[in-house]
């Protein structure tokens, strides 16, 4: 028996102890937050009160951090450093309070801490202390954090209140960047009170309609002439009086009520547009807000597909602005959801583009049409030499991706020229016209030329291998299934009578090699645009395709489309190979040459820069004539461009090699050869240049330009450049271009950045920018 019960208590020994292991361990996860050690959320309020009315004497305050951008940090450097970036601040915020007070874990990245004494803090402080957490990070970053404090007057108010209000007085200052941080005072509890009352006002006054639309018109830079509007919000409340959609928005953008408004504002737009049309006004597009929360808290494609349905519009009348920062969070829904919409026709802007994160790196990800240049950036790009802002870049940036560029805030004429001298498309603003009532912009409208040609915003600005097929067909369903076929073949331009047709022909000019056209528009339309195209000295080659639909009791229509000069028929419906087929068949017939001429250029030109690539490059080499000596061979090598892969993803590296590409367009002339030589490296050849001062200069200028258009300083990637010169009475050698190899590698151990120039042997002549600025 004896050994049985001893059995016995060692197994009740055994429970127990587990019993105990899971009860502490219960006990401490209840305690202490996993990740940072700090007390967990319902442990630091408990312990807070506590302490709070163990010492009723005593003054204290509490303090929370919040770190800007903490999920985008995350989304770039990844989970790991995210938490270790909490896990630094907890362990400094906690050294730093030592036995003044407790600290805990609030959730996320946000911590707080109660703390003895009153609050005595400076810029200085938090600023040392950012700085020291930026230095520890083993990942090189720049952290912001804001922080919000509390004094503690009245200790009726629930600890989590308290903690509630320093985080207010934290987020307060996000975007604001020299302050760190703020106090909850007076100020911010009178604004959360009027917060609160427009919050409580916000439903009525939708249904009672107090809201507004104002238009601000926007303009045409070629010749100032209207160009559409964008439609603003404007809310005057009875008792509250005029209240700015600067205010609103973001209230409501948070409260979740911007879906009900925004949809609203649509309705009313759309409803002009239908009304302007029946008026007979020349039909601009209106330009609608859409807020991120839009895109995910209703089915945005699907109620702005009904809206112009409902009102008998084309979605192409309906720009969508679309803001900047919307990219940055959560992007694949956004970009999904773009994607659908452009499917359907509407024109995406992205707005206040300039403003925020990464732009430039969203522009690779996102089909749009349209880049609005946020107005702050305007500003600040006006005051600068116009060869050194970035601003130029970026519209030649936008032209090459087939973007249109709006500038917003427009406040001075010279602004205005300076924008026009850049190349940007249209400009909005107050020194063109402030925002106004629907009334007076349909006196603008009333005042337009009769002929006033409301051309669609999007403009080809560059031919260069860009197709178009131009579908020209009643039914918005037939079209959006030949954008599906041949979207990725064709950039597929679409028109549903002969204005939008003439339009999409006098905008895309050459590019159009081919037409689908509908024999069924109303008001036999199809037989016009058949004549008017032979009569045109643009269009009389655009191969026409013509359609029909079967048994509707047209048997001759078939001939009447042949013999008006349609090269082909086909009847509807049909499958889409057998389309395609008819398509390839009509192109070969009528571009035979001209394909062949393409895609030999194709197999020459790199695909990410469209300039040469190392096959180009030798093709074009062995076309250098005597005439063009001597030149200058430059050999450029973008440092680091690894890491930008490694840490922020190829489509960052790409975009930055693309970018290179047309740096290297904009600062060389016509008839310089330029390569993407492979990776990383570009080869290039500038005819005519006789001197080492100018093939250095040139070289600068190019490293330099590279450096000034990376905005972002988390993505700057080095240039470096190996030059020679080649003589009038050489010859351009393989052997040249080693040299100049070679003298690349000398740039990058002593010069990383720079420039350095082969001369004789070994000798290599160098050149920094010291030496420049002291000529
Ligand atoms: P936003 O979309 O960037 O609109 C441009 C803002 O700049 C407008 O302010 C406009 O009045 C103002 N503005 C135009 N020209 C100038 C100028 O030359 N100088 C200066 N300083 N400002 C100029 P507004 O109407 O106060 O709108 C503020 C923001 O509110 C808008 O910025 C937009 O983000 C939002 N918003 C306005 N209406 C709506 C709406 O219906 N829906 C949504 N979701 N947001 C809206
Ligand atoms: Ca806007
Ligand atoms: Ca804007």
């Amino acid at each position: 028996m004896m050994p049985q019960k001893k059995i016995l208590i060692v197994e009740d020994n055994d429970i127990n102890r587990e019993m105990l292991r899971e009860k502490l361990s219960e006990q401490y996860q209840f305690k202490y937050d996993r990740l940072t050690g700090l007390y967990s959320k319902e442990f630091f309020y408990q312990k807070a009160q506590e302490i709070l009315e163990q010492n009723p004497e005593k003054p204290y305050h509490i303090i929370c951090s919040d770190i800007e951008n903490f999920k985008l940090f995350n989304d770039l450097l990844g989970v790991a450093a995210g938490d270790q970036l909490l896990c630094e601040i907890a362990r400094e915020g906690k050294d730093y309070i030592g036995d003044r007070g407790i600290c805990g874990r609030l959730g996320a990245d946000r911590l707080m801490c109660l703390c003895e004494g009153k609050p005595e803090y400076t810029e200085e402080m938090f600023r040392n202390f950012t700085n020291r957490i930026n230095s520890l990070s083993v990942k090189e970053n720049n952290v912001v954090i804001k922080w919000g404090i509390y004094e503690i007057t009245d200790r009726t108010v629930p600890v989590e209140q308290m903690c509630d209000r320093a985080f207010l007085a934290a987020e307060r200052m996000k975007g604001q960047y020299r302050k760190n941080f703020a106090y909850y005072d007076d100020e911010l509890r009178s604004k959360l009170l009027r917060e609160q009352a427009i919050t409580e006002a916000m439903e009525s006054a939708l249904e009672k309609e107090q809201f507004a639309i104002y238009l601000q018109p926007k303009y045409s830079l070629d010749g100032e002439t209207l160009a559409g509007a964008e439609a603003l919000v404007r809310w005057n409340h009875p008792e509250l009086g005029f209240i700015s959609p600067g205010e609103f928005i973001p209230l409501f953008e948070k409260n979740g009520f911007i879906p009900q408004l925004d949809q609203y504002v649509w309705e009313k737009v759309c409803a002009l547009l239908e009304a302007w049309k029946k008026k007979g006004y020349p039909v601009f597009p209106v330009a609608v807000n859409v807020s991120r929360a839009d895109v995910y808290q209703i089915d945005i494609v699907d109620v702005l597909g009904k809206m112009v349905q409902k009102y008998h519009l084309s979605p192409a009348n309906l720009h969508l602005e679309i803001t900047e920062s919307a990219y940055t969070e959560n992007a694949n829904q956004i970009i999904r959801t773009v994607d659908q919409l452009r499917e359907h026709g509407f024109v995406i802007e992205m707005d206040d583009f300039g403003s925020g994160y990464s732009s430039l790196n969203m522009l690779n990800q996102m089909k749009l049409d349209i880049l609005k240049l946020d107005m702050k950036f305007i500003q600040s790009e006006i005051s600068k030499p116009l060869e050194q802002g970035i601003l130029r870049f970026i519209v030649g940036l936008a032209r090459w991706m087939n973007l249109s560029v709006v500038a917003e805030g427009v406040e001075s004429r010279e602004q205005l020229e300076r924008l026009r001298e850049i190349g940007c498309d249209y400009a909005q603003g107050d020194f063109l016209s402030r925002p106004m009532p629907v009334q007076e912009f349909e006196k603008l409208l009333e005042a337009q030329p009769v002929n006033a040609e409301a051309k669609p915003h999007k403009k080809v600005h560059d031919s260069l291998h860009r197709r178009c097929m131009i579908v020209v067909d009643e039914d918005a369903e037939y079209r959006k299934e030949v954008r599906r076929i041949f979207g990725g073949q064709f950039d597929v331009v679409e028109a549903d009578d002969m204005r939008s047709t003439f339009s999409g022909i006098a905008d895309n000019g050459s590019t159009i090699s081919m037409m689908i056209l509908s024999m069924t528009l109303p008001e036999q339309e199809s037989f016009r645009i058949l004549e008017l195209l032979g009569e045109s000295k643009e269009a009389w080659r655009i191969p026409v395709l013509a359609t029909a639909p079967q048994g509707k009791g047209l048997p001759a229509i078939e001939e009447m489309a042949l013999r008006k000069g349609a090269d082909d028929f086909t009847w509807k419906p049909h499958a889409p190979f057998s389309l395609k087929k008819r398509v390839s068949r009509l192109l070969g017939l009528t571009t035979y040459r001209e394909r062949e001429r393409q895609l030999q250029d194709e197999a020459c030109k790199d695909y990410l820069t469209e300039i040469y690539n190392r096959r180009g490059f030798h093709t074009a080499l062995a076309a250098v004539r005597k005439e063009d000596l001597p030149v200058a061979i430059y050999v450029f090598d973008l440092d680091d461009l690894k890491k930008v892969n490694d840490n922020y993803g190829h489509d960052a590296g790409d975009l930055i090699i693309q970018s290179f590409g047309k740096i290297l367009r904009s600062h060389t002339r016509e008839g310089d050869i330029l390569s993407r030589y492979g990776g990383d490296e570009f080869v290039v050849i500038l005819k005519h240049i006789d001197s080492k001062e100018i093939a250095l200069k040139k070289g600068e200028e190019i490293c330099n330009a590279f450096h000034e258009w990376q905005v972002l300083e988390e993505t700057k990637v080095a240039c470096s450049a190996g030059i020679v010169l080649c003589g009038g009475e050489e010859k351009i050698s393989a052997e040249l271009i080693d040299r100049a190899d070679q003298a690349l590698y000398r740039a990058k151990e002593t010069n990383k950045g720079g420039c350095c120039l082969w001369e004789d042997a070994d000798v290599v002549h160098e050149r920094n920018q010291k030496d420049f600025e002291g000529q």
